[in-house]
C-alpha cells in the first residue's frame, strides 16, 4: 500500500525502509509536519503516517479525506493529537503502537532522575573547563526515598519496577490499580496522598481532559518541598508556568521533562541558529536544576524497530481487511 510519511527525520527512514524489505509497501517521506494545509501532500496515499507533533484536527481529516485517505497510522503509542471523533466519522480507521519499548522511556526517566540528583549534567561541563571542585554537586541516596507513579500502564509499571531495584518505596495513583504491582509492594494512593509523600513524582499517564494540567498550582502546594518532578508522558500534563514559579520559589527542587506542552516548534529541530520565541522553554533552560530532552525517552534502536515493524503491520492488517489489533477509536478517550 502507499504510504505517505509525515515529519520524517533520517532515522525515521532508515529503520523504516529497512523493516519495509519484509513489507514491500510503498513509502514516500515528507520532512513537513502534517498541518491542513500540507494534507495535499498525501494525494494517492491511502495510508499517512504521522508522529506526535502532527495534527489531525478537523480540518486536517477533511483535508485528508478529500485525497483519499483510508488510514492514519501514528508512529507512537499517544493519541492526543488526532481528533478521534472526526476521524471516525470521515471514515478514516486510526492504528497506533501501543507497546513499542516501556523499557526505552522508564529507562531514560530514571536517567533524568539519576542526572537531576547527582547533577552529572554540570560536572560534564565543569570538568572538561578544567574545573574540578565539588561545590554544589551534592546530591541524595535515592534509597528509601519515595517515588509516585502517576499513571501504572505499561510505562509507569516498568519505571516503578526499576525504581523498587534501586531500593525506592514506590507509590502510585491509576484510575486502575494494578494487581500484580500492588502484590509487588507497590502502594496506590489517591493524589493528594500521593503528592504529599512522594520525594520524586514521575508522570506515566496519557493526556485527555481528565489529566490536562494535573500537575498545578494546587497539586504543587501539596507536594513536599524541593520535590523532584519529571515528565516523561506528555507536555500537557503540566501546567508549566506554575512550575516555572514553584521552581523560583524553591518548591520544586528538580524538574526534568522529555516533553514540553508548546513543544511542536521546537522540538526534533536544530534551532541553534535561531533566535528562540518561546519565553517559557528559554527560562527553563536557565535553571541549574532543570534537565531538558527534545522528547527523546523512546529514542532507541530496539524502540525504532518495534515502531517499524508495528506500524508496517498495522498497514498490511489494513489492506488485507484484516482485524486491526491496533485500532484507536473514540471510546478510548
Ligand atoms: P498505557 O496506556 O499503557 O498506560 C496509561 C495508564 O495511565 C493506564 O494505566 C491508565 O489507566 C492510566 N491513566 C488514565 N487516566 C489516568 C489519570 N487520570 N491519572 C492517572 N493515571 C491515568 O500507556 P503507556 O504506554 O504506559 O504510555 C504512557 C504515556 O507515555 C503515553 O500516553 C505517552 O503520552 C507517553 N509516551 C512518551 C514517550 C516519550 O518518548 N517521551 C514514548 C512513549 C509514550
Amino acid at each position: 500500500m502507499k504510504i505517505a510519511f509525515f515529519s520524517t527525520k533520517s532515522y525515521d527512514r532508515t529503520y523504516m525502509d529497512q523493516m519495509n524489505e519484509q513489507f514491500s509497501h510503498k513509502l514516500s517521506y515528507f520532512d513537513t509536519g502534517l498541518r491542513s494545509e500540507t494534507a495535499v501532500l498525501a494525494q494517492d496515499h491511502p495510508a499517512v503516517c504521522i508522529f506526535v507533533n502532527d495534527q489531525a484536527d478537523d480540518e486536517t481529516l477533511e483535508a485528508l479525506q478529500s485525497q483519499g485517505v483510508k488510514l492514519l497510522a501514528l508512529r507512537s503509542a499517544g493519541f492526543n493529537h488526532v481528533n478521534l471523533d472526526k476521524a471516525q466519522e470521515l471514515g478514516i480507521r486510526v492504528v497506533r503502537v501501543p507497546a513499542y519499548s516501556p523499557h526505552a522511556v522508564a529507562e531514560h526517566t530514571l536517567a533524568m532522575i539519576l542526572t537531576l540528583n547527582r547533577k552529572t549534567h554540570l560536572a560534564y561541563d565543569r570538568v572538561r573547563d578544567g574545573n574540578f571542585s565539588l561545590e554544589r554537586l551534592m546530591g541524595f541516596v535515592l534509597h528509601d526515598r519515595t517515588v509516585g507513579v502517576i499513571g501504572t500502564g505499561v510505562i509507569g509499571r516498568t519505571f516503578a519496577r526499576l525504581m523498587q531495584g534501586v531500593g525506592c518505596r514506590v507509590v502510585a495513583f491509576d484510575p486502575y490499580p494494578n494487581e500484580e504491582l500492588q502484590q509487588q509492594g507497590v502502594e496506590f494512593l489517591e493524589l493528594p496522598a500521593l503528592f504529599a509523600e512522594s520525594d520524586i513524582i514521575s508522570l506515566h499517564c496519557p493526556l485527555n481532559k481528565e489529566t490536562h494540567y494535573i500537575i498545578n498550582e494546587q497539586a504543587i502546594d501539596q507536594m513536599k518541598d524541593d520535590v523532584m518532578l519529571i515528565n516523561t508522558s506528555r507536555g500537557g500534563l503540566v501546567d508549566t508556568k506554575a512550575v516555572v514559579k514553584a521552581l523560583k520559589h524553591h518548591k520544586i527542587g528538580y524538574f526534568g521533562l522529555d516533553v514540553y506542552e508548546q513543544e511542536e516548534n521546537i522540538f526534533f529541530e536544530d534551532l541553534s541558529g535561531s533566535i528562540i520565541q518561546d519565553d517559557i522553554i528559554t527560562r527553563l533552560m536557565t535553571f541549574p536544576n532543570v534537565l531538558i530532552t527534545s522528547h527523546q525517552a523512546f529514542f532507541t534502536q530496539e524502540a525504532m524497530t518495534s515502531i517499524a515493524k508495528t506500524t508496517l503491520q498495522n498497514v498490511r492488517d489494513f489492506e488485507e481487511e484484516k482485524e486491526l489489533e491496533n485500532e484507536v477509536c473514540p471510546a478510548e478517550k
